[in-house]
């Protein structure tokens, strides 16, 4: 059986951004309003030269972080029910949001490997504010960036790893 990789994360941190990467095409739509990827998008990937299954999701709403809203909500829910390793990602220029916090707890309770993943990442300032992401209490953050292909060689490493 191929290995399933879910990327979960809330609305805009580049989810659909790292499918296309780790999917080396662009499959999934990119959009600058929150919540673009209404439906879940799958693909084939290679990843660190041995095939896993990657889902991209909705994500959840922005605010109140505490409700999330039916339909993202299912999206996130199924994903991580067949996932084996789950990309948690956050937006490392935005810092931590309260709906970032209540994911990582919803997270934690589903008791499956999770990789904390620091998008937006590139720059000079990139990696210091990745470090921000510790605070979720989900390991260290993985740095990357989506957009300009930085960090993918480590986070290929991580998911090898985890799975
Ligand atoms: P999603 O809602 O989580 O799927 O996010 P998208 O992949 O649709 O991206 C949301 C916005 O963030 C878009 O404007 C992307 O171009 C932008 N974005 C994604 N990855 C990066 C990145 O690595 N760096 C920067 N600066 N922007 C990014
Ligand atoms: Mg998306």
């Amino acid at each position: 059986r191929i290995p399933t990789v879910a990327i979960l994360g809330r609305p805009n941190v580049g989810k659909s951004t790292l499918f296309n990467r780790l999917a080396g095409r662009r499959l999934a739509i990119v959009d600058d309003t929150p919540g673009a990827t209404r439906d879940r998008k799958e693909a084939e990937a290679t990843v660190a030269g041995r095939p896993v299954r990657l889902l991209d999701t909705a994500g959840l709403e922005e605010a109140p972080p505490e409700t999330i809203s039916g339909r993202m909500r299912a999206s996130s829910e199924a994903a991580l029910r067949e996932a084996d390793v789950a990309l948690f990602v956050v937006d490392a220029r935005a810092g931590i949001t309260p709906a970032d916090r209540a994911f990582a707890n919803w997270l934690r309770r589903a008791r499956k490997p999770v990789l904390l993943v620091a998008n937006k990442a590139e720059g000079r300032l990139g990696g210091q504010q990745a470090m921000e992401a510790y605070e979720l209490g989900l390991g260290d953050p993985i740095p990357v960036s989506a957009e300009h292909g930085e960090g993918i060689g480590a986070l290929h490493e991580a998911i090898a790893e985890a799975l």
